[in-house]
């Protein structure tokens, strides 16, 4: 079995804990490798490697065009290993081949961006209202930056955080999920080869509470970069402005996929389709409340639930299957119960409803693809994120009420709508309450385009042209042209 170990200061070391946990491959429960199990102690070797290396000359001195050249660097590194690192993440958390492939080559796409983009942040020359002075702004990096990621997508959530931060010159210390810290290690190792200096990036695994409060916490780390659940980014939130450290929260949803009478059905059903069943329900972007016009409500779901009857599902690192199993053991265990507990609010399952065994599902962590109709927004089925292949439907007479159930929610990660109605599509654009918007399509997102939540769905954007100055803070600059013939004892 792979034994993996930290990658600190550019460094390869064991834990000071001397202790290993085993990752468990989804699909046939087999532990593959060993992950370091890191403590406050590693942390704080982490946090004090890259703060060192964020003020030693080989990348402080550094210009923003040769920042963008290594990570142009790192970006060939991996479509040259991006096969290796798909098998990888594949084999971690039991997503599907075919997603987890294009997914890899997202990831070198969001390093090819934010490299282009490193010498291209300038700040102002500001028309100031004194005479005599000079007066611009420039950006300058935070310092230690923390990405603390989740285990549904480790690489490409994690690149979201990571390109951006280097990019802007900040230094990086990684904790991924201690369900899916493979192919993170394995990112370090093509840092390394990149040539980033000594303690740039740094990776560290373990467990939230033993290595992710003490990066959050540590008087070092400047900025906290999280995706997850909503309550580890509640603590993560309130332990970081304990001493005003910046956030980015990439949270959880509950977003409505819109289909009118009008629409494209065809298209609105492999979008409901893709929204809610996609990776298994595992995304925060899941559209996982449909609600339908009352007038193609039934005939609708009639269509979706004999697509779904001929869903393949089973084995992950086959090219034909279309949907893998639940990457944890906990996350099934949840699956299941909030399944329970739908049903016991009075919601009709009118598809799956249970966990699937037999041999085409290995060692048995599946949930059948489920459809609940006959739900109101007071049942915890519909308030609550479920992140598993669970599907709420409504019944809408109008836009007026597709708008008021789509927004009693206190998420607001994403929402779409499908119709052949401009007018109607842009009316809905405008009163969901939601940080991404799909009108015909769901679950697009781009290295090019910022992604975040409304409400408690997240703070601050991640992807676009704006994303890196998440990782800057403005400087005004002020130079005086003229001698200052002020009182000195009035501010001028
Ligand atoms: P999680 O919150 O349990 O864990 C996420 C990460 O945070 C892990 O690395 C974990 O070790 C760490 N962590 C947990 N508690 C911590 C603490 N107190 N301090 C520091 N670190 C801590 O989430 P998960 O179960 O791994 O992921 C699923 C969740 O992630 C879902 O709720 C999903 O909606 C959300 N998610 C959001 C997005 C987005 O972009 N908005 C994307 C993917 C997943």
């Amino acid at each position: 079995m792979q034994k993996y170990q930290l990658y600190i200061g550019g460094e390869w070391k064991d834990p000071s804990s001397g202790e290993w946990f085993e990752t468990i491959e989804p699909f046939s429960g087999n532990a593959w490798a060993l992950i370091p199990r890191a403590n406050k102690q590693d942390a704080d070797a982490a946090v004090q490697a890259a703060r060192l290396a964020f003020e030693s000359s080989g990348w402080a001195d550094i210009t923003a065009t040769q920042r963008g050249a290594m990570l142009r660097k790192l970006a060939s590194l991996i479509e040259r290993d991006a096969e290796h690192l798909g098998r990888i993440e594949q084999r971690d958390n039991g997503k599907l081949i075919t997603e987890v492939s294009g997914q890899v080559k997202g990831v070198a796409q969001w390093f090819y961006y934010y490299a282009g983009l490193a010498d291209k942040v300038g700040g102002q020359v500001i028309p100031i209202n004194k005479p005599g002075v000079f007066n611009y702004t420039k950006y300058e990096p935070l310092g230690v930056v923390v990405a603390i990621t989740p285990w549904n997508s480790p690489l490409a959530l994690t690149v979201w955080k990571m390109a951006p931060a280097l990019a802007a010159g900040n230094t990086i210390v990684i904790k991924p999920s201690e369900y899916t810290s493979a192919s993170l290690l394995e990112l370090a190792k093509l840092a390394e080869e990149a040539g980033f200096p000594k303690g740039v990036v740094n990776v560290i695994t373990g467990f939230g509470s033993e290595v992710g409060e003490p990066l959050v916490k540590h008087p070092l780390t400047a900025k906290v970069a999280f995706t997850g659940g909503d309550s580890g980014g509640r603590a993560v939130n309130i332990a970081a402005s304990a001493n005003f450290k910046k956030v980015t929260l990439e949270l959880g949803g509950k977003s409505p996929n819109i289909v009118f009478d009008d629409a494209d059905l065809d298209q609105a059903v492999k979008g409901a389709i893709a929204g809610i069943f996609g990776a298994a329900g595992q995304t925060c972007m899941a559209g996982s409340r449909l609600l339908l016009q009352e007038s193609i409500h039934d005939s609708f779901l009639e269509r979706l639930i004999e697509t779904m009857k001929q869903a393949k599902i089973g084995d992950p690192s086959k090219e034909e299957t279309q949907i893998g199993p639940l990457a944890t053991r906990a996350q099934w265990e949840k699956v299941l119960h909030m399944i329970e507990m739908g049903k016991a609010e009075g919601a009709r399952c009118v598809l799956g409803g249970n966990a699937l065994s037999g041999p085409e599902y290995g060692q048995g962590q599946f949930v059948a693809p489920t459809i609940f109709t006959h739900v109101t927004n007071d049942m915890q089925i519909v308030r609550q994120e479920v992140f598993g292949p669970v599907l709420c439907v409504f019944s809408f007479k109008d836009e007026t009420e597709a708008l008021t159930i789509a927004n009693d929610t206190e998420y607001g990660l994403a929402a779409a709508v499908w119709t052949k109605d401009l007018h109607r599509a842009l009316y809905c654009v405008d009163r969901l309450e939601a940080g991404t918007v799909w009108v015909n399509n769901y679950r697009s997102t781009s290295f090019a385009s910022p992604f975040g939540g409304y409400k408690h769905s997240g703070v601050g954007r991640e992807g676009g042209v704006d994303a890196i100055k998440e990782y800057l803070q403005t400087k005004s600059v002020w130079i005086t042209t003229q001698p200052n013939r002020s009182n000195p004892f009035v501010l001028g």
